[in-house]
């Protein structure tokens, strides 16, 4: 065919279309057509995270490098001339630890490496010294085995390696239980064996959270492994843990919301969130820097093709999200006189994995309207929708508002091995599937932010019903967040 045919062709096969398809659908798939090569392209979003994690770092809520992350959000927002704003809320209490060490005695003497958990408590400077006895998985048959020797002690769990994300949700759900055996039984600390192999330490989040009162830490694997094979021989072995923790009463934390303004409906709003505090061993790549920079970089390329969304899209970048997701529960109370203008709120705190498809939460309505935003992409899935509710991230506090919720679903790829741990650093994070994923999430919020809504906001009974017929109430449980739920302290009244 040669170039004036082709050019002929073409010519009439557009004004065949714009004949068949209203003007206004042309205009918004060419929009999104543009959105997603903008962030296919080359973009700063790489060089974003190599700042975030090189040079800022790991970035507790609470810490100094948090705050700069905080502000470095703020410029790059600002630098997109996307609007932006920090919003100031409460953390209940300051953590943060300054060294943990693990002295083996008795029979047999030497260091191990160790971390403290988060919310652990310090010891006196010399140490506390207590015996160290084996429980096994720390089920409920090994406490009962072990009976009143656990009293006083450092109970110590053996783990299997962690391998992938049944793994991860696996170690939480056992953890809560192994706590509450451990304090009944009056333990003097929990020490974990670490479920990574190559001598990774990592922070696991102590069930409790600000409310835990024992010293808890993880020990590396290998030499975790020894004190296990030695306690087995019939050693008798002691563990002094010196754990130095600063600690302190409330601080002011921020969340940043880079806001892009709807054209017609500015007063309702899509929610994308990605959380920007991270553990301090690693430098918090995979858990999240990755998916803070991609929603500055949709942000960014919305902006500079002066894409103008139906609804007020906002960005946030939450806080505290690793201490209790405090950042996005204060934001439902500080928008509170706008939740019923939420659409939709979505986080992504999974890694670089391929994005799967997303978590419906128990909002089967959902479905849907997912599946059409995701159409323009579909080149990208395929994309699997799974309709049950899931706690552990930012979405928890609109789910408990009756917010429409999701939560992208990925690939777990080499999240559960890096996850929390000193292994998370840039070089772990898939930046061809980071792209990608990019663009999966810039077509979900800008069809969020078009498209007609038939979909409601729930009422408190609704979202009780959903606790009720789901798996919700057990993993509320876990988190200890569902008595606060029933007395109507989080969540909505
Ligand atoms: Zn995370």
């Amino acid at each position: 065919m040669n170039a004036l045919k082709s050019i002929q062709l073409r010519l009439i096969i557009s004004i065949i279309i714009c004949l068949v398809v209203p003007v206004q659908a042309v205009s918004q798939a060419s929009e999104l057509d543009y959105l997603v090569a903008a962030v296919l392209k080359q973009t700063p979003m790489k060089e974003d995270l190599r700042q975030l994690c090189d040079e800022i770092g790991g970035r507790p809520t609470g810490s100094k490098a948090n705050l700069k992350a905080v502000e470095w959000a703020m410029k790059k927002f600002k630098q997109a001339g996307v609007i932006a704003k920090k919003e100031k809320f409460t953390m209940p209490k300051y953590w943060s630890s300054r060294s943990t060490e693990a002295l083996i005695s008795g029979d047999v003497s030497f260091t191990a490496d160790a971390a403290a958990m988060p919310f652990s408590t310090d010891t006196p400077a010399a140490g506390l010294k207590a015996p160290l006895i084996d429980l096994g998985r720390g089920t409920e048959e090994d406490f009962t085995r072990v009976g009143d020797k656990a009293k006083g002690a450092f109970v110590f769990i053996e783990t299997g390696e962690l391998l992938d994300i049944e793994g991860l949700f696996g170690e939480y759900a056992r953890a809560t239980d192994i706590e509450k055996r451990a304090f009944a039984a009056g333990v003097a600390g929990i020490v974990y064996m670490s479920s990574r192999p190559k001598g990774i330490l990592y922070r696991h989040n102590a069930s409790r959270g600000p409310k835990n009162k024992h010293p808890m830490l993880v020990m590396e694997r290998d030499q975790a492994k020894r004190v296990l094979r030695l306690l087995r021989a019939g050693k008798t072995l002691f563990l002094t843990a010196k754990i130095d923790i600063e600690t302190g009463g409330e601080y002011g934390s921020f969340n940043v919301i880079g806001e892009i303004p709807g054209s017609e409906k500015p007063g309702e709003f899509v929610v994308i969130g990605a959380h920007i505090d991270s553990w301090d061993l690693g430098t918090g790549a995979v858990d999240n820097g990755c998916n803070v920079v991609m929603l500055i970089d949709i942000a960014r390329q919305m902006k500079r093709l002066n894409i103008k969304p139906k609804r007020t899209i906002r960005f946030i970048l939450w806080n505290g999200e690793e201490q209790g997701m405090r950042g996005s529960w204060q934001y439902t109370r500080t928008h509170a006189h706008e939740l019923d203008r939420h659409v939709m709120a979505c986080s992504i705190d999974i890694g670089t994995g391929r994005i799967l498809g997303f978590f419906t939460n128990g909002r089967k309505e959902l479905v849907e309207p997912v599946n059409r935003a995701l159409k323009p992409v579909q080149g990208l899935g395929p994309f699997q929708q799974i309709d049950v509710p899931i706690v552990g991230t930012d979405n928890y506090d609109f789910m408990m508002q009756g917010i429409g919720n999701l939560v992208a679903n990925h690939d777990p790829f080499n999240y559960p091995t890096n996850y929390h741990a000193e292994s998370d650093t840039f070089d772990k994070v898939d930046f061809s599937q980071l792209k990608l994923n990019t663009a999966i999430i810039a077509a979900l919020t800008y069809g969020f932010a078009n498209m007609a809504v038939t979909w409601k906001r729930q009422t408190r009974a609704e979202i009780q019903n959903l606790i009720d017929t789901t798996d919700l109430k057990r993993q509320m449980k876990m988190f200890y967040l569902y008595k606060i739920w029933l007395d109507g302290s989080r969540g909505r009244q």
